[in-house]
C-alpha cells in the first residue's frame, strides 16, 4: 500500500494507518492476525504493556523479514506503572518483551495520577534517544493544559476514543491549535452500537465499492486522523488497509457528520474510580 503519514514537530512520521492489537492474547492468534497485516502493508503496530502481548508481537517481528526501521512501534505505559523511576522501569520490561531497543512512539496509556513525573522519565528517553516520539491517550484539554504548564516537551499525539459517533471535534481543534496529532482507538467503534450498520455508511460506501468500515476509515484519514483499527479476521484485516484508492466528497463528510450524537462507547478518561 502507499499509506499516507502525519509528521510529528520533530521531523519523525507515523504511518496514518497501523494495527491494533488489543484483546489479542493467544499467541497462535496475534501470530497470525499481524502476519496477515504485515503481508497486506501494515508497518504500525499499535501495542501496550497491559494488553499482555508484547512479546508475541515481538516475536512476529524478529521472524519478519521486514527490517526493524522500516516498522513504527508504538506501546503504552500502564496506569500503576506512573512515577519517574516506575515508567524508566516499565519502558525497558516493554522494550525486552519487544526485543528492540528502541520505540518509535511511546504513550502515557491514561491520565492516572503522577502523570508529569511519568512524562518526565519519557522526556529523559526521548532525549536519549530510545524513543522517536512521545505522546499521551485519553487527555482531556485540561490534562493536555496542565501536562503543558509542568514540563518541557509538548506531547506529539494524543490517542483518543473517536468514531464517527464521537468525533471528538473541540479535542480535535484544540490539539491541531498546539501541534498535537490525533490518533484515534476504536476507529470503528470497537464494533458496538451497529455503527456499521448505518444506512449513511452503506449508501457511501455504494457509491465507491467499499464496505462501510473502510467508509469510516477513510473520513478519519480524510480528517488528517490516524487510525489503528483492530481485526483477526483476515480478510478484513485487508478490508481496513484497502482505503487508500478512493476520496470521500465534502458532501460525504458532511453526511458522516450527522452521526455525531457525541457519545463515547468506552470509558471516560474522567471516570477517577477507574484512574485510581
Ligand atoms: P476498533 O474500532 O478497531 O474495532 C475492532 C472491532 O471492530 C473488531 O473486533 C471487529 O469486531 C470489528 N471490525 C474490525 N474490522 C471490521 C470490518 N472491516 N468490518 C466489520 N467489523 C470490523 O476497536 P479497538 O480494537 O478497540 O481499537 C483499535 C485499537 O486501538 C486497539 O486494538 C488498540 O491497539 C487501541 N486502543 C487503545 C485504547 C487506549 O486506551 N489507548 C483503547 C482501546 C483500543
Amino acid at each position: 500500500i502507499s499509506e499516507p503519514s502525519k509528521t510529528f514537530r520533530n521531523g519523525v512520521k507515523i504511518p496514518q494507518l497501523g494495527f491494533g492489537v488489543f484483546l489479542v492474547k493467544e499467541r497462535e492468534e496475534l501470530d497470525k492476525a499481524l502476519n496477515k497485516a504485515l503481508e497486506v502493508g501494515y508497518r504500525h503496530i499499535d501495542t501496550a504493556m497491559i494488553y499482555q502481548n508484547e512479546a508475541f508481537v515481538g516475536e512476529v517481528v524478529k521472524n519478519s523479514s521486514i527490517p526493524r526501521e522500516d516498522l513504527f512501534i508504538t506501546s503504552k505505559v500502564w496506569n500503576y506503572d506512573h512515577g519517574y523511576e516506575e515508567t524508566k522501569a516499565a519502558f525497558q520490561a516493554t522494550l525486552d518483551r519487544l526485543g528492540t531497543d528502541y520505540l518509535d512512539l511511546y504513550l502515557i496509556h491514561w491520565a492516572a495520577p503522577h502523570y508529569i513525573e511519568t512524562w518526565k522519565a519519557m522526556e529523559e528517553l526521548y532525549e536519549a534517544g530510545k524513543i522517536k516520539a512521545i505522546g499521551v491517550s485519553n487527555f482531556q484539554i485540561h490534562h493536555l493544559e496542565d501536562l503543558m504548564a509542568h514540563t518541557t516537551i509538548k506531547p506529539m499525539i494524543n490517542q483518543i476514543e473517536t468514531h464517527p459517533e464521537f468525533p471528538q471535534n473541540e479535542l480535535h481543534e484544540f490539539m491541531q491549535e498546539h501541534g498535537i496529532i490525533h490518533e484515534a482507538w476504536g476507529p470503528l467503534g470497537q464494533g458496538k452500537n451497529d455503527l456499521l450498520n448505518q444506512p449513511v455508511l452503506k449508501e457511501i460506501g455504494e457509491k465507491y465499492g467499499k464496505t462501510p468500515a473502510q467508509v469510516v476509515l477513510r473520513w478519519h484519514i480524510e480528517r488528517g486522523v490516524v487510525v489503528i483499527p483492530k481485526s483477526v479476521t483476515p480478510s478484513r484485516i485487508a478490508e481496513n488497509a484497502a482505503i487508500f484508492d478512493f476520496a470521500l466528497t465534502t458532501e460525504d463528510m458532511a453526511r458522516i457528520s450527522t452521526l455525531d450524537t457525541n457519545t463515547r462507547y468506552a470509558t471516560s478518561p474522567d471516570d477517577q474510580e477507574f484512574l485510581a
